[in-house]
């Protein structure tokens, strides 16, 4: 398992039923995304709520992408995954002695499961963790980042080279199969709410190996991650906006209605270019999320993580409101999978965030990945229990190139040309400067060079697929073509060029 998020801990719960399985993971075992999910994990558990209307609500924010097999499969696996979880020791919020759900932006009941107030992510790990750590056959590294993958000559996936960053060492770990549990890309765009470890290694990985990845233009940008210089883009979640916070300009006003019927619980793209509108129409550097409504003992209370981390950075919410800004937050698109997370790879399985099943279409309804991380996690360690094939000697495993870009102009680039607003003038701006990009072999092998391979590669084909796709829809908006076109109801598909040395993305016709 390449990762020790929701989705790599759940897939190796599965698969230690039946053999042995490593879990690598870049940094610490705690350093993923799912650690930081705040607001909550959907499950239509509620008395009120049905899979079918969860499953309606998921198409609906897809806006026409989603696979709806796929989306059947997570919203009627749900409450399964749930109450096992809850089984094996997770504790979700109550009132008296039942689930306590909230609701969030297009979700049409509460059923947003939540712990500790806002640190659902955490509690799901922890739980997934600590079972974990009662099965013999999982044995976890730390610290180990995988560089790239392992191939046989007939093309399948045969293990990993993982780069041991406290040895600075290389080493080819061989097995039966690979899970690609990698998470994000957020990385990728100056300013995202992500953890240093999302840099789209995962995709990065499986194009390289040969693997289809779909979907990749479609970025959710969350309307509101804490602004203040010098301080990391900390997620201010949309719970907050559906315990009544309000989004107000530097006027004192509350803009949302004059954008979207919703306000301030419309569509989270909606949302985040409305935002950017305002700050354009009022000359500033970002808006306001107001929360003082509220008093301050449910304020603490119900979000203790925010509360928290907001007045250690100088703001206390429930006296004031915070600066807010639109930042990268998830991947709806990755490495193109089946229902049990196969690639089209043999060997190669992917699931969670670096995955393209296509319950998010366009667009993910909010709280819907932990969910599939759980989910579809369980389904590919289950579908890897069928790879019996002893590994094969890899082939070899190429030399590791790396860009002349850095970091900081990828990651600009990225921002001002394929973020919130796109258009082919900026889409091709970026293609050219990232072709012009001179690969040499790596001198000295560092984390932070493999990754800057990966995020280079992430924003070409983010650069390519969004400028293939000549609409607006769900997360992608194109202000050359800001209306939805039939011609493109379908998913875009990214491989590299068949023998070309630079493997520069191309889209296939799908
Ligand atoms: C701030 C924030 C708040 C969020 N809130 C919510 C929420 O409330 N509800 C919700 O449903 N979703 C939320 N999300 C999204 C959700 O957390 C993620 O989509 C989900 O946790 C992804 O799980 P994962 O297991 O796929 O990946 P992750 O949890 O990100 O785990 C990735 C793992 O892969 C490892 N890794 C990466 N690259 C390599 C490499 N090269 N070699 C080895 N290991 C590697 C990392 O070290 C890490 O262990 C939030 C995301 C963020 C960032």
């Amino acid at each position: 398992m390449i990762g020790a998020g929701v989705a790599g801990l759940r897939a190796a719960i599965q698969l230690a039923k039946v053999g042995s399985v490593l879990v690598v993971a870049k940094d610490s075992l705690r350093e993923s995304s799912s650690e930081y999910a705040q607001g909550g994990i959907a499950v239509a558990l509620s008395d009120d709520d049905e899979v079918a209307l969860h499953e309606q609500d998921t198409l609906y924010a897809g806006d026409g992408l989603c696979d709806a097999a796929a989306v059947h499969r997570l919203v009627e696996d749900g409450p399964a995954a749930i109450e096992e979880l809850i089984d094996w020791g997770a504790e979700f919020d109550r009132e008296g002695s039942k689930l306590s759900f909230t609701r969030e932006g297009a979700h049409s009941r509460n059923r947003i499961l939540h712990a500790h107030g806002d640190s659902t992510g955490h509690e799901i790990a922890r739980t997934l963790y600590c079972k974990a750590a009662t099965l013999d056959n999982i044995r976890f590294e730390s610290y180990a980042a995988t560089v790239d993958l392992l191939t046989s000559e007939s093309g399948s996936v045969v293990g990993a080279v993982v780069f041991d960053a406290k040895t600075g060492r290389l080493r080819s770990v061989r097995s039966r199969a690979v899970l690609l549990a990698t998470g994000g890309l957020g990385r990728v765009f100056k300013e995202t709410t992500n953890p240093d470890v999302a840099t789209g290694d995962g995709v990065a990985m499986a194009w390289r190996a040969g693997a289809q990845v779909s979907n990749i233009e479609m970025v959710q940008f969350h309307p509101t991650a804490l602004h203040i210089q010098g301080v990391p883009r900390f997620l201010l979640s949309e719970a907050l906006r559906g315990e009544g916070a309000v989004l107000r300009n530097r006027m004192g006003e509350a803009f949302m209605d004059r954008y979207h019927e919703m306000r301030d619980l419309a569509p989270r793209d909606v949302v985040s270019r409305s935002i950017v509108a305002e700050m354009r129409r009022t000359g500033s550097p970002h808006v306001w999320l107001d929360l003082t409504s509220r008093p301050a003992d449910f304020i603490q209370h119900r979000f203790p993580r925010i509360y928290r981390t907001c007045l250690n950075y100088g703001v206390d919410i429930a006296k004031e409101p915070a600066p807010v800004h639109p930042a990268a937050h998830y991947a709806m698109g990755g490495v193109q999978t089946d229902l049990d997370g196969r690639t089209g790879v043999p060997g190669l399985y992917a699931a969670g965030e670096v995955a393209c099943t296509g319950v998010h279409g366009a667009n993910r309804l909010a709280s819907n990945s932990l969910l599939e991380a759980l989910v579809f996690g369980a389904r590919a360690g289950s579908s890897m229990r069928g790879d019996t094939a002893q590994a094969q000697d890899p082939d070899c495993h190429p030399a590791v190139l790396e860009p002349d870009m850095s970091e900081a102009t990828v990651r600009a680039l990225s921002w001002d040309d394929c973020g919130i607003s796109r258009n082919r003038i900026g889409l091709e701006r970026a293609l050219e400067a990232l072709g012009n990009v001179s690969w040499s072999p790596t001198e000295q092998l560092s984390v932070a060079s493999l990754e800057r391979r990966n995020l280079v590669q992430l924003a070409g084909l983010i650069a390519a697929a969004a400028l293939w796709r000549e609409e607006s829809r769900g997360a992608h908006y194109r202000t050359d073509f800001p209306e939805k076109r039939a011609e493109f109801q379908r998913h875009s598909v990214s491989s590299p060029v068949p023998g070309s040395p630079d493997r520069r993305p191309w889209i296939a016709d799908s």
